[in-house]
């Protein structure tokens, strides 16, 4: 069974640009906005590698502080002792108690490095301090040697009491007792704990600096992979993208604009939307289409009798004019019609019209073509007929008018007059003349009748010129 436009409308099947449109834009925001994740993730990952690192200069530049410091105390006790000058010992209190920069090394390396790491400069902050007190005794031995005043001493060192050994020593004794102290191979030794402390130290920071700076450069490299594989991801969304437009809405619209050139009905290709136009625009067309066909036939047609009407006759006669074959046209009227509708009403007189139209049409070839050319007349033009077939066409007319006399559905008895005439070379000019004179001269013969033109029938130009 044929489907209607709105059933066929309803099961049209296809890919919706709306629906298309939605993923994409979801899709897109999904990709995009991991693209910006992972490239955050990426300067996270590098800003770490860049911390890292300078939390290694820094750890550096601490451990190297705490050990110049170590170093500068070291040099001015040891100037002490050679020079005597009571400025070495100044400076080595200056740097103990106000520049203080082992202690400050140790307080910003608390925020840097791990509490493991941190253990080593701690120890090596020991291990300064227990020199301090070796230092600070040869102080004191070197201000015995040279009989300082103990309140010109720096309160460490007049608190320092000698040993009851040294007490006993000379001056020059006690000075080469105090340089032993901070030359010695006892004092070398503990200084190099300081440095191994501090090695130790910077050795631990640089391990664990390695390490971060590796699982950074790992992560970062996991992130500029992800990068890539959306990059790639987004890279053939494109072309997706551009390939359903091509094929969803660009192609379709070439082909409905080239049907729509053509006027011709449009193919069903494309995304829902285009598939569910054309059909819409299909139906109009065969709705048009039809349309035109109705309007065409109205115009070629009598609205009474179905038959062509005298506009149409006239445009067939103008094509058999150019045609020379042979032909004979039949003018017809009904005889004394007026009677039949002033006695028996309108529309009984259309019902005889309608009959009169149907028996002609029954009664000729589907090659002639019946007419009505006015009230009660019609015309019947009958191609490839000359006047050897004047009988036969005599013999119709007959028929015709014994069914018309003898009506057997209630109609009233009419009868028809024809007038005939033939022609070999088309319809020519005077062909019609002659049929209507005809026509006339049957009706004058006492109507119900055929009368084909002959010589001595005159035509109505004839006629006129006559009177
Ligand atoms: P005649 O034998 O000389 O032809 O006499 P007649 O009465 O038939 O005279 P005529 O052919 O001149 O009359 C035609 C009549 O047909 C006149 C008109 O009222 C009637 N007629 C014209 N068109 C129609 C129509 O469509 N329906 C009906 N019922 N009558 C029509
Ligand atoms: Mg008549």
């Amino acid at each position: 069974m044929e489907k209607t436009p709105a059933r066929k409308k309803a099961h049209v099947k296809g890919i919706k640009v709306r629906t298309v449109n939605f993923i994409m834009i979801f899709l897109s925001c999904l990709l995009y906005t991991m693209l910006l994740a992972v490239t955050y993730r990426a300067s996270q990952n590098y800003q770490a590698m860049v911390t890292a690192t300078n939390l290694y200069i820094q750890c550096q530049e601490n451990a190297s502080m705490l050990s110049e410091a170590s170093d500068y105390l070291t040099d001015q006790a040891r100037m002490f002792a050679v020079t005597m000058d009571p400025a070495h010992m100044e400076n080595y209190f200056e740097e103990v108690h106000v520049t203080r920069r082992r202690k400050r090394a140790l307080i910003s390396l608390t925020d840097q490095a791990s509490s493991e790491a941190l253990e080593y400069m701690e120890k090596a902050l020991e291990n300064s301090n227990r020199l301090m007190e070796q230092e600070i005794y040869s102080m004191r031995l070197v201000a015995e040697a040279q009989s300082m005043d103990p309140a010109s001493l720096p309160q460490e060192v007049a608190d320092t009491q000698i040993f009851p050994g040294h007490q006993r020593l000379s001056p020059e004794e006690q000075l080469e007792a105090a340089r032993e102290k901070v030359f010695g191979s006892e004092y070398q030794a503990k200084k190099q704990l300081i440095t191994s402390n501090i090695s130790y130290f910077l050795s631990d920071v640089m391990a664990s600096t390695q390490q971060g700076q590796q699982s950074s450069m790992d992560d970062l490299a996991r992130s500029m992979a992800m990068e890539r594989i959306l990059f790639s991801i987004l890279f053939l969304m494109n072309i997706s993208i551009f390939l359903m437009i091509i094929l969803l809405i660009v192609k379709p619209l070439q082909i409905y604009v080239n049907c729509i050139k053509k006027e011709k009905r449009m193919e069903i290709t494309g995304a829902y939307e285009f598939k569910y136009l054309a059909l819409t625009y299909n139906d109009i067309y065969e709705i048009n289409a039809a349309n035109e066909i109705l309007l065409r036939h109205q115009a070629e047609h009598d609205s009474l009798t179905g038959l062509i009407n005298r506009g149409a006759f006239e445009h067939v006669r103008q094509v058999l004019k150019v045609k020379s074959q042979a032909l004979a046209l039949l003018i017809i009227d009904v005889d004394k019609f007026k009677l039949i509708n002033d006695g028996y009403g309108h529309e009984t007189g259309d019902l005889v019209l309608k009959k009169v139209a149907r028996l002609l049409e029954e009664s000729f070839r589907s090659t002639d073509y019946p007419a009505r050319i006015g009230g009660d007349e019609f015309a019947v033009i009958l191609p490839d007929i000359d006047c050897k077939h004047q009988p036969m066409v005599e013999a119709k007319i007959r028929s015709i008018n014994d069914t018309l006399l003898a009506p057997t559905d209630g109609a009233p008895p009419v009868s028809l007059s024809v007038g005939g005439a033939f022609s070999s070379c088309g319809f020519s000019d005077s062909l019609y003349a002659q049929a209507d004179a005809a026509l006339y001269a049957a009706k004058e013969n006492g109507r119900c009748g055929c009368r084909f033109y002959e010589e001595g029938i005159p035509t109505p130009a004839e006629k006129a010129s006559k009177e």
